[in-house]
């Protein structure tokens, strides 16, 4: 993908084998017994021998986001970056919570800043090792910024003008995830303003 030697179909089979084989190599024993399991269903399942639970591949749901405050949205960067990347927002949704309020939730938590509205924008799914990342802008309700450094290195607004830059890699020191990311999607499809 990054040197564009795969079309969207073959990674997204890609992505579908690099998950499933994840799953099953992590899940050799059943987590209900303990006892070894065994492959079902040409690979979509494992069943357990002794206990017959049967365990199925699973999905995490990741919410990645633009907060958005008039003409400007909210990027990060995270300290496992290369030098100069920034991106959009992300997490992990919680167990009971809906996507809204994970997307608020992990805003708050990374950068101190309370959203309203969230909207969904796309999803891709990402083998790394097995996330569906749900795209998200959320309405910023103030711009004070408090990041959590264990988590963030850097949080700031960018300008649209500036988010296009970054975008079509014109903006000096900084960069953004590659086009076929969701988070250079959301990036770029909020600065050139085909969503509000
Ligand atoms: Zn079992």
């Amino acid at each position: 993908m990054m040197q564009g030697m795969v079309s969207e179909k073959t990674a997204g089979r890609l992505a579908q084998a690099k998950s499933v084989m994840y799953w099953h190599s992590r899940h050799r024993f059943c987590s209900n017994c303990g006892a070894e399991t065994q492959v079902g269903a040409a690979g979509w399942k494992r069943v357990c021998a002794a206990c017959k639970a049967e365990h199925f591949p699973r999905t995490d749901p990741v919410v990645i986001m633009l907060a958005v405050s008039g003409d400007k949205c909210l990027l990060g960067r995270q300290p496992r970056f290369p030098k100069g990347m920034f991106s959009a927002l992300a997490g992990f949704v919680e167990g009971g919570e809906t996507l809204e309020d994970a997307v608020r939730r992990e805003i708050k938590e990374e950068a101190g800043i309370s959203c309203g509205k969230v909207t969904y924008m796309a999803s891709q799914p990402w083998p790394f090792p097995c996330s569906l990342m749900i795209g998200c802008l959320a309405e910023a309700e103030d711009e004070k910024i408090t990041i959590d450094v264990t988590e963030l290195d850097d949080a700031r607004w960018f300008s649209r003008e500036d988010a296009l830059k970054l975008v079509e890699g014109r903006l000096d020191g900084f960069f953004c995830p590659p086009k076929f990311a969701i988070a250079h999607q959301l990036i770029a499809s909020w600065a050139r303003g085909e969503v509000v």
